[in-house]
């Protein structure tokens, strides 16, 4: 019995599913340059204070969920629990501010949360984002809006909906707000513990309660697009016409806000057909305020990020066909401590040319030696014995058809990398 197990929450990315993370991560990558986006990589932990700020004092992941702990120094540190608050750390740091502007930036980032583990919901979990920082234009909020569209059509998944929003701005949104207030008071008593909690908090998460008891008082809510001041207004409008004009189809949702305090104006989720949090493939939105409160100048910026694990869930619910890995093109098989010399000689030389190759190890028999070979899915085995070795020869076996001949060992260069 083995004595430790896979923390709770946790996953482990066995061989046989690395085939669905390599395709997400190449069709992300290759989004990114298409749309002339630059990776940028933080650590893991940061300062606890750059997410409590960032994301804001009360609201679920700073209050519940982030993995925070006091390093030997005595400083406060975080698992990172979401991926843009380090970006724009990032971008201050290193003076980003200074470049031309919109600065534009990806990520792959593990990402800590401890939350309650369901399908599709893991207390480590990969994002995959992108960032535009250092433009109010509404058609950078539509840029980002067509590359996830983009991204999640380029991945082969179907029947998707895209959701928007605008939850305003610090002009606008707090006369909201006192409405938002105003309308559940009234309707208290029909509210579940957390949105009675949340009232007080933050309001604005009791749009997204999925709790039946809370449904009616959701319907009946005062809408943010309805209290939207005149800028806020017209940005809306705007990245609107721009979707239009791109064909990207949307739906507004005056239901959709989003998890963390930092989101300004524009607010956007895409979404798999069904039921269930799952179907939440990933969201973002406008942050406007957010370098300012790290310290930063007054700078616009807008940004999208993924969840990989929900992207692969839904790749596989929707059966999308998705490309092999490449693997080894020779098995090498060998019988005899002269030919197993042989063998490891011959991977080695095949290697450097280029030609992927794969020995076998120890003393198993040729029978295993060959199922091992059909577990690669090698398309053929190279046989050393001892015959082999004496005339410089390999016999080289079709592993479809089981076809053997006998080629000289000089000669297999060549003919795979013709192949
Ligand atoms: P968020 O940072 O909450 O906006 O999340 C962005 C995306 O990451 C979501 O739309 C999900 O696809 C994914 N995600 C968020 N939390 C989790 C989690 N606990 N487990 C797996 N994926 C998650």
């Amino acid at each position: 019995m083995p004595l430790y197990k896979l923390p709770r929450g946790t996953l482990d990315i066995l061989p046989a599913e690395q085939v669905y993370w390599e395709y997400v991560k190449h069709k992300a990558i290759a989004l990114c340059q298409l749309y002339g986006y630059q990776r940028l990589d933080t650590p893991a932990f940061e300062d606890f204070n750059l997410f409590a700020r960032s994301m804001g004092e009360g609201t679920d992941i700073v209050d519940k969920e982030m993995y925070t702990l006091e390093d030997k120094s005595g400083k406060k540190m975080s698992l990172r629990p979401e991926g843009t608050a380090p970006i724009c750390r990032a971008y201050l740091e290193h003076g980003l501010y200074n470049l031309p502007q919109p600065v534009r930036l990806y990520y792959f980032a593990t990402v800590f949360r401890y939350e309650r583990p369901q399908a599709g919901r893991y207390r480590q979990h990969y994002q995959f984002g992108f960032e535009a920082i250092g433009d109010a234009d509404p058609a950078l909020d539509a840029e980002i809006i067509s590359m996830t569209w983009h991204f999640c059509l380029s991945l082969g998944l179907k029947g998707l909906c895209l959701q928007l929003n605008s939850i305003g701005c610090k002009v606008c949104r707090p006369h909201y707000l006192e409405n938002l207030k105003r309308h559940y008071s009234a309707c208290l008593t029909q509210l579940c513990p957390d949105c009675k909690a949340r009232l007080i908090r933050n309001p604005l998460r009791l749009l997204d309660c999925k709790k039946k008891s809370c449904q009616e008082a959701i319907e009946t809510a005062p809408k943010s697009i309805n209290y939207l001041c005149q800028e806020c207004k017209a940005h809306f409008e705007s990245i609107q016409r721009y979707l239009e004009l791109l064909g990207i189809p949307f739906k507004v949702s005056h239901r959709l806000v989003r998890g963390l305090d930092y989101y300004t104006r524009t607010v956007f989720e895409i979404q798999s057909p069904g039921e269930g949090i799952q179907n939440a493939l990933g969201g973002g939105g406008r942050y406007d305020e957010l370098i300012e409160e790290l310290g930063g100048k007054s700078t616009a910026a807008v940004g999208f990020a993924a969840g990989m694990e929900r992207i692969i869930l839904n790749l596989k619910r929707q059966n999308v066909s998705i490309p092999a890995l490449p693997r080894p093109s020779i098995f090498i098989a060998y019988l005899g401590d002269e030919a197993k010399a042989e063998a490891i000689k011959l991977a080695f030389k095949l290697r450097q040319a280029g030609i992927a190759a794969i020995t076998a190890m120890g003393g198993r028999s040729l029978k295993a030696q060959l199922r091992q070979a059909n577990t690669f899915g090698t398309s053929y085995s190279v046989i050393i014995g001892e015959d082999e070795v004496k005339s410089q020869t390999v016999a080289l076996r079709n592993m479809t058809t089981k076809e053997q001949k006998t080629i000289p060992s000089t000669k297999l260069e060549e003919l795979f990398r013709r192949d």
